[in-house]
């Protein structure tokens, strides 16, 4: 079965650890990618808080080449997709597709020629905010009051739209959410978020942005960070299956799909301890009661289909 997996942050890692892909650290690393039966990953550069004064693409850049060279590295396993059509590509040469994210509109440093030649660098889907506010919009720690998308946002998004990459709502402010579903005239992803009616987190979203997210093609990947899952902190796989299940049911089957955050969160649910075990949803989703179909668009099919609708 294709597994398609929408967020982690195993570049970071890399850079922050000084590790080799192939080192066994973290929860994804070259054999547990290998082992995962994982089809496609998105690799997000995460620009860090730390960056944001005048280093955040400088940051991005080198996260862009941590990248670039693991592909290089380890190149009769992994290799770049860039559009639907690719993933399907490097499927069939029995490779892992690899495509590059950025997580934090502060890589663009306000300009638009840095956005035009961050997707020829590769880069093909951008998570609009982390927690902040950016010169975008506002993230979810600055709450309602934060405003939804600037101007500047509002011209990344339709430049976005013209660019043909995926637009990433996770981490945004409800404001900006709205604003980003008004102006975009293609499908939205939200690669690593929760449903908020069985997690109550400003992080996870809420039945009416479900609908509406899903009423327009878009995909939600489910986060597998426990405090995302269930309010105590403490979550297993079954956690995980509940999340998709609720989405399922408000959203229909087609907006649902994963975005485990590995390597991005400090804790993991029981069950779900790195990227190897994500194959374990699949008995999981069975007992739940969905069919093989179903289980196929929630581990990838729907991913697949969003970017090969978005990216060609
Ligand atoms: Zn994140």
């Amino acid at each position: 079965m294709f597994i398609f997996d929408a967020h982690i942050d195993t570049l970071s890692r890399l850079i922050d650890s000084g590790r080799g892909f192939n080192e066994p650290q973290g929860h994804v690393h070259l054999d547990l990618l290998l082992q995962s039966k994982i089809g496609a990953q998105f690799f997000a550069a995460f620009v860090s808080p730390k960056f944001y004064q005048g280093m955040a693409l400088h940051h991005t850049l080198e996260l862009i080449d941590q990248f670039w060279q693991m592909l290089d590295e380890y190149s009769s396993d992994l290799a770049f997709a860039g559009s639907g059509t690719e993933i399907m590509q490097v499927q069939e040469g029995g490779q892992v597709a690899c495509l590059l994210a950025i997580e934090g509109g502060e890589a663009l440093e306000g300009k638009l020629a840095n956005l035009r030649m961050l997707y020829r660098l590769g880069v093909r889907l951008i998570t609009l905010t982390w927690n902040h506010r950016n010169q975008l919009a506002s993230g979810q720690g600055e709450g309602d009051a934060g405003g939804g998308l600037s101007k500047f946002g509002k011209a990344v998004i339709e430049e976005m739209n013209t660019l043909k990459m995926l637009i990433d709502v996770s981490h945004l402010n409800d404001p900006g959410f709205w604003d980003v579903l008004q102006v975009s005239r293609s499908p939205i992803l939200a690669s690593h978020s929760n449903a908020r009616a069985l997690c109550n987190h400003p992080r996870n979203l809420t039945d009416e942005q479900i609908r509406a997210l899903a009423d327009q093609g878009g995909v939600i990947g489910v986060n597998f960070y426990p405090y995302f899952l269930d309010s105590s902190g403490a979550a297993t796989i079954e956690h995980v299956v509940e999340h998709i299940a609720y989405l399922a049911k408000v959203g229909g089957i087609e907006c649902v799909a994963l975005g485990s955050d590995f390597d991005g969160i400090s804790l993991v649910p029981v069950g779900l301890e790195t990227c190897a075990n994500t194959v374990d949803l699949i008995p999981a989703l069975e007992d739940r009661g969905f069919c093989s179909r179903e289980i196929e668009h929630i581990m990838g099919g729907n991913l697949l289909r969003l970017c090969t609708e978005v990216l060609g």
